[in-house]
């Protein structure tokens, strides 16, 4: 398990620490622009309580990973890419390059995206 609290970057921008273009929240949820974004639309859904990653996230709080879901389809609609399409990824682990050890959604469209992993 990682840290929580002051130790995460993500713990801090949920509690306005430190600065995030927030595009939607909910009592749960943060949506927030990714600071280098990999496509037109790069958005980060985090839950505001910290799990290092989705699988902890879902064994916890499983209602939780659905309202990312949730969240992920409404900042589409807000984007507008929701009709031509937009990919959800969680990357879970180091090896699967994730580097922010609390649990995030990544929403991505805007362009062609390719295949599988892109
Ligand atoms: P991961 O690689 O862990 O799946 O994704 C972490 C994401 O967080 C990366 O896409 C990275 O660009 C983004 N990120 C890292 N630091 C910050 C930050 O301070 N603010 C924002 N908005 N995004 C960040």
């Amino acid at each position: 398990m990682s840290a929580a609290g002051s130790d995460c970057l993500f713990c801090r921008i949920a509690v306005g620490e430190i600065p995030a273009k927030i595009v939607h929240e909910s009592e749960n949820v943060l949506a927030f622009r990714d600071i280098n974004p990999q496509a037109p639309t790069h958005v980060l859904v985090i839950p505001r309580e910290h799990y290092p990653h989705a699988a902890a996230l879902a064994a916890g709080r499983p209602e939780v990973v659905a309202e990312l879901v949730v969240a992920a389809g409404v900042v589409a609609e807000q984007e507008g890419i929701a009709e031509s399409g937009y990919r959800l990824l969680f990357n879970t682990g180091e090896q699967a390059g994730q580097t922010v050890f609390h649990a995030h959604l990544h929403v991505l469209g805007g362009e062609w995206l390719g295949g599988l992993v892109g």
